[in-house]
Order: structure tokens, then sequence, then C-alpha cells
């Protein structure tokens, strides 16, 4: 169990105040309605950060990684995660795909691609038999970056599914062929990354059909690890039956707050039981990150110079590193 001094487990509120910069305001417009330059907390009037490092490029793997980014717990920074890493390798010079499988449509709305009921998505792939080609977007602010979107027509995927032919290999089988036509016309995709929902049900074992490898994002908070050991035997169950390949390769910390204890002794918990897995890199809870999606952006574009952004940006950087040396992950 996390120690907290012998104390009860407490959260320091997050008060902001590492983030207060006069260079930490937002940019554009936001959806809701406040005008450009206006920082809707009443802070100092915007200035334009400085631009992100120029030329980073990131190194490709071998061959395609399909990474599942899951973890049955809600709220704990899985479509943060995804979206953020997936735009630091796209910036990175890395082609990137991102698949939203979660009927909230989290990652399409961060990623700036319409998602509205009806919109044609992931359902179409999985319950339709569509192409991934025929419902693929390109991500309007970053190069080299597509989605493909989930609209709320996926919440009754969990349903169709069940009665569906080969219902937990339909990602699989759609990825599969996309992939190989993305290879054939030198458009090789480096990356994909499949945002899970927070359930452990037939949306979730698609994915981890679909993806050789697993990332776990751990939100740095009090029961962080419960329900990790089902997770695991989730993994283990379809290793067995259906995917002899399937590693959890990624764990990332997340909302990590080094001004509290508890933080601290959840990541150490969770370093000590996964030393492989755990990335060095620990992303701060910042409110950069939490604003970003409400401008239809991830925070590497929303503010490029925020802590937020430089550790996704690090985290990219290890899992890209990770898959080219020895005892790397794909
Ligand atoms: P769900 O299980 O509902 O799909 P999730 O695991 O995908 O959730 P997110 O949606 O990524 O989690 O994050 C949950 C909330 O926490 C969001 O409001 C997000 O903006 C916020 N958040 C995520 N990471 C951070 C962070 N590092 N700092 C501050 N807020 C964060
Ligand atoms: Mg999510």
């Amino acid at each position: 169990m996390v120690s907290d001094g012998g104390q009860p487990a407490t959260v320091v509120p997050d008060l902001g105040w590492p983030e207060r910069r006069r260079d930490d305001v937002p940019r554009g417009t936001s959806p809701i309605g406040w005008p450009a330059g206006i920082d809707p907390t009443g802070r100092m009037p915007a200035v334009d950060p400085p631009a992100p490092p120029a030329g980073l490029t990131l190194p490709a793997p071998d061959r395609t990684r399909v990474v599942a980014v899951t973890n049955q717990k809600g709220g704990v920074g899985k479509t943060t995660t995804a979206v953020n890493v997936a735009a630091a390798l796209a910036q990175g010079g890395r082609r990137v795909l991102v698949v939203d499988l979660d009927p909230q449509g989290n990652a399409s709305t961060a990623l700036s691609i319409e998602h509205a009921e009806g919109t044609p998505g992931v359902y179409e792939v999985i319950v339709g038999g569509a192409a991934i080609s025929d419902v693929v977007r390109a991500s309007p602010e970053i190069e080299g970056l597509s989605v493909v979107p989930a609209s709320i027509d996926l919440a009754g995927a969990e349903v169709d599914l069940v009665s569906l032919v080969a219902r937990e290999s339909r990602l699989n089988r759609a990825l599969t062929a996309y992939l190989a036509e993305q290879e054939d016309s030198d458009q090789r995709v480096d990356y994909v990354f499949v945002d899970c929902p927070p359930s452990l049900g037939l949306l979730t074992v698609n994915a981890l059909v679909a993806g050789k490898e697993i990332l776990i994002p751990i939100q740095c908070e009090y029961y962080a690890l419960e329900g990790v050991g089902q997770l695991l035997r989730t993994v283990d169950m379809v290793r067995t039956h259906l995917n002899p390949d399937l590693r959890v390769s990624t764990i990332v910390l997340t909302m990590h707050d080094a001004r509290t204890r508890l933080s601290s002794g959840v990541a150490d918990e969770v370093r000590a039981h996964f030393p492989d897995q755990v990335l060095r890199t620990a992303i701060p809870r910042s409110v950069r990150i939490s604003e970003a999606p409400s401008y239809g952006q991830t925070v590497m574009t929303y503010d490029a110079s925020s802590s937020g952004a430089l550790s996704y940006l690090e985290v990219a950087r290890e899992m890209a590193a990770r898959g080219v040396t020895a005892g790397g992950t794909p």
C-alpha cells in the first residue's frame, strides 16, 4: 500500500501556481466563446509562446507499432496520453494514426476531428465492415497525424458485436488491411495508438487483439494500482487465446504532483512493481494539458513550451528510443 507518513491520504488541490508565467496563456479562440488573446482565467494578456524545438526528428521503428492505450479505470489520462504522444511523434516526423475507440469521442475532440452522431468512424469499421481508408481523417493541425473518429454511435457496438463473426478481431482485420495498403503506397504508418474506453469489454478486447503493445497510463493518486491486476489478467487471456505477441510495453505515470508525498509514493510503488515498463518521465499535473481539448488542440500545439508539452515530448522520445534499441518493445 502507499504510505503517506502514517497520515490519512490527502491530495493537495491544484492551485495552478507553477503554471503562472507571462507566456502561459491560450492562443486562438475557444470554441466556448473566449475571444482570441483573452485568458478566461483572468491572467496576463496573450503572448505567443516560444516555438517548439525546430527540426526535431524522432527515429522510425523497424515496423509499424500498434499500441493499445488502456486502463479500465476512468479518467487516468488514457486519451490525453494517446493524443499528445501521437502529436509529439508526428511533430517529430513520424506518420501516426490515432484510433478513437471510445464512444465519448474525446480523442476526436482533442484532435479537432468531426464526430457528431452519424459521422462515419470506427463503428462503421468494426460493426459495419467499412475500410479504415473510408473513414480516416487528417489532423487539421499536425502534419502526418490522422484519426479514425468515434461518435456516440459506438455506444451500441458492445451489444452489436456480440452476434458478429470474429467479434474480437474486427479492428485487427481492418487495421492490418489499412496498414498493408499504406505500406504498398510508400506511406508506411509508424505508430498506431488505439484510445480505449474505461472498460474491459469487447471494444477494449478488439484493441488488445489489434495491438502488439499495451501502454497503461497510471494516475499518481490513491487507488492507482487498483484494477491493474484485473487488466493484466485480461491481457494474459487475450495473449493465450487470441494474440500471442501482446505485451505491456509501456507505463506512463500521469498527473504527477511533485508537491505531494502521495504522488511520489504512488510513483515509487508503480516503479517497484513494473521496473522495466515505467518510463522515466512522469507527466505533471498541468492546467495547460487540461485546457487544450476545449480549444480542439493537443497541448503540443496549444502551448508547446509548457511543462505538460515538454513532458509528453520526452515520453514520445523515450518510446521511440525504446523501439529501436535492444530490449525495445516492438
Ligand atoms: P476516460 O476513462 O473517461 O476515457 P481517460 O483515462 O481517457 O478518461 P483523460 O480524459 O485523458 O482520461 O483525462 C481525464 C481528465 O483529466 C481530463 O479532464 C483531462 O483533461 C485531465 N488531465 C489528464 N491529464 C492531465 C494532467 N497531466 N494534468 C491535468 N489534467 C489532466
Ligand atoms: Mg478517454
